[in-house]
C-alpha cells in the first residue's frame, strides 16, 4: 500500500487529500475531478454555476437542478428555518456587499444593509421535489452554501474514498477535516489532528486531537476578516442585522460523524456566547471545543480523552 497526498486550490482555499491505496495517484485523480465537479455546479462565486442560476433567476422562474444541489438546498432551508438557529442559507445578498475575504472586502453603509434584510428570509425558497426545483421568490434573494457546502462535499468524497476501498485517508477542505478509518502505523489506529489556533497564522495549534473515523469542523472569527480603522469584520453575519455577528467568541470547533452535521453546528452555534454554546454542546449531545476572544477554552466533557494539549 502506497501514501499520497495532493494540495488543491480551489473553493477559495487549499484543500489537503492523503490517502493510503495501491494507487493513490488514481484516487487522488478522482477526488481532484469530483471536488472541481462541486465547484463548478455550487459556488456562488461562479456566475455560471448552477447555485448561481438559481440565484441569477430570483423573481423570475424556478430553476431546476441536480439531486445533489437539492438535497443539500432542502437540507440549508430545514436548518434555516429552524428557531434559535443563526444559520441562514438566504444571507449571500449581505455576503456579497460586505465581500469579507475579497480584495474588495469594505464595511457598507447602514442602509445598504437595510434595504438588503428583506431578501432575508428561507421561507421565500421555494422548492418543488417533484420538478427537483428551486425558486426564489424575491429579485435579489441570493442562496449562500458556504456554512454547509464544505461539509457536504467532506462526507461525498468519505463516501467515494469507501467505494474504492480506500481504508485510510484524511480530506482536509482549508481546516474541516474528514478521516476516514485507521491511521497506518498508530498503535491505537487514531488519526493525530491539529486543532488550529485562532490567534494564530494556519498551522499554528493549540492542542492535538486523537481520533478516528471523526470529522472536526471549526468555524472561527479570524479565518476571514476585514480590518478597519481599528475594528475587526469577521466573515459570519446576524441575518436580522446585516452585521458580523457580536459576541465572546473566537472559534467554535465540532467533532461529529459526519461532516455536514459539524459545518451546520459551528455556523448555528455562532450567535452565542462560549459559555452558552458550550452550555448547548451539552445539552443536545454535541462534542466540541470554544475558545473565547480572551482565550478562555471550553470542552465538553467526552473530549477530555481526545484532545491532548501542549505540555
Ligand atoms: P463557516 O465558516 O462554516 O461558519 O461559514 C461561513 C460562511 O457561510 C461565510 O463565508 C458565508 O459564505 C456564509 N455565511 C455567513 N453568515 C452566515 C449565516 N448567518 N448563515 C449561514 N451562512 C452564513
Ligand atoms: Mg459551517
Amino acid at each position: 500500500m502506497k501514501r499520497a497526498k495532493r494540495e488543491i486550490d480551489t473553493m477559495g482555499t487549499i484543500i489537503n487529500i492523503l490517502v493510503y491505496h495501491d494507487h493513490p495517484d488514481d484516487i487522488l485523480d478522482g477526488v481532484e475531478a469530483l471536488l472541481l465537479d462541486f465547484n463548478k455546479r455550487f459556488s456562488a462565486n461562479d456566475e455560471n454555476s448552477d447555485l448561481m442560476r438559481i440565484n441569477r433567476a430570483a423573481g423570475v422562474k424556478p430553476i431546476v437542478v441536480d439531486e445533489d444541489l437539492f438535497w443539500l438546498i432542502k437540507r440549508a432551508k430545514n436548518v434555516s428555518i429552524a428557531t434559535h438557529s443563526a444559520f441562514n442559507f438566504t444571507i449571500g445578498p449581505i455576503v456579497k456587499l460586505w465581500r469579507i475575504g475579497f480584495d474588495d472586502a469594505r464595511v457598507p453603509t447602514d442602509s445598504e444593509i437595510k434595504e438588503k434584510l428583506p431578501l432575508i428570509n428561507p421561507h421565500n425558497v421555494v422548492l418543488d421535489a417533484n420538478m427537483q426545483s428551486v425558486f426564489l421568490r424575491k429579485q435579489g434573494m441570493e442562496i449562500d452554501l458556504g456554512a454547509i457546502a464544505k461539509g457536504y462535499f467532506a462526507d461525498r468524497i468519505k463516501a467515494y474514498l469507501l467505494e474504492r476501498q480506500v481504508s485510510s485517508a484524511v480530506i482536509d477542505l482549508g481546516g474541516n477535516v474528514l478521516t476516514v478509518g485507521s491511521a497506518p502505523g498508530r498503535a491505537d489506529n487514531k488519526w493525530r489532528i491539529g486543532i488550529q489556533s485562532p490567534f494564530e497564522s494556519r498551522n499554528q495549534i493549540i492542542g492535538v486531537a486523537s481520533i478516528e473515523d471523526s470529522s472536526i469542523v471549526t468555524s472561527g472569527i479570524y479565518e476571514r476578516h476585514y480590518e478597519k480603522n481599528g475594528t475587526s469584520y469577521h466573515h459570519i453575519f446576524d441575518s436580522k442585522t446585516g452585521y458580523p455577528i457580536v459576541n465572546d467568541l473566537a472559534s467554535v470547533s465540532i467533532f461529529s460523524e459526519a461532516s455536514i452535521t459539524g459545518e451546520i453546528w459551528t455556523t448555528a452555534l455562532f450567535v452565542y456566547n462560549a459559555i452558552e454554546v458550550i452550555n448547548i454542546m451539552q445539552q443536545e449531545d454535541i462534542s466540541g471545543l470554544v475558545i473565547s476572544k480572551t482565550g478562555k477554552l471550553y470542552m465538553s466533557e467526552d473530549l477530555r480523552d481526545v484532545v491532548s494539549f501542549g505540555q
